[in-house]
């Protein structure tokens, strides 16, 4: 991705390690059919990532978030990225789609951090330190 970009930037000099053969799509037409899909699916959400590209449908929306917030973002979908290196497409989609449906069932809303699906626990987690650290200053101390 190119160095140029204010929240990647952000990222690097924090010591975070945004994944080299990652792809962002933000506010591409393909990223717009991927949210299309994903609000047919549940609510429109901020990010997907399927394998090692990051669709942003809503353009717009990510430049409101300015360069921490994106940056909290894509550290979320750069977990998301690491887990399907890890488990590949099918075991990611697998995991995702059965602890999913089980949250459903227990009746946790899928966009309260709290939901049942240890893969968005884990990228939570990554967000919310990343945001922490971009605040206090300390965001060398970051691992993924
Ligand atoms: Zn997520």
């Amino acid at each position: 991705m190119k160095a140029a970009f204010p929240a990647l930037a952000l990222l690097r000099a924090a010591g975070f390690a945004w994944p080299e053969n990652a792809r962002l799509a933000i506010g591409t037409p393909r990223a717009r059919v991927v949210g299309l899909f994903m609000r047919l699916w549940d609510a429109p959400p901020a990010a997907v990532t399927l394998g090692r590209t990051v669709f942003v449908p809503e353009a717009a929306y990510f430049a409101r978030l300015g360069p921490a917030g994106q940056a909290a973002l894509l550290a979320h979908e750069a977990v998301h990225i690491r887990q399907w290196q890890q488990l590949g497409a099918w075991g990611f989609l697998w995991r995702y789609v059965r602890e999913y449906f089980r949250t459903r069932r227990e009746g946790v809303g899928t966009h309260d951090p709290r939901r049942g699906i240890d893969l968005e626990r884990e990228a939570l987690a990554v967000e919310r330190d990343v945001r922490a650290a971009l605040e206090t200053g300390k965001a060398g101390e970051i691992l993924v």
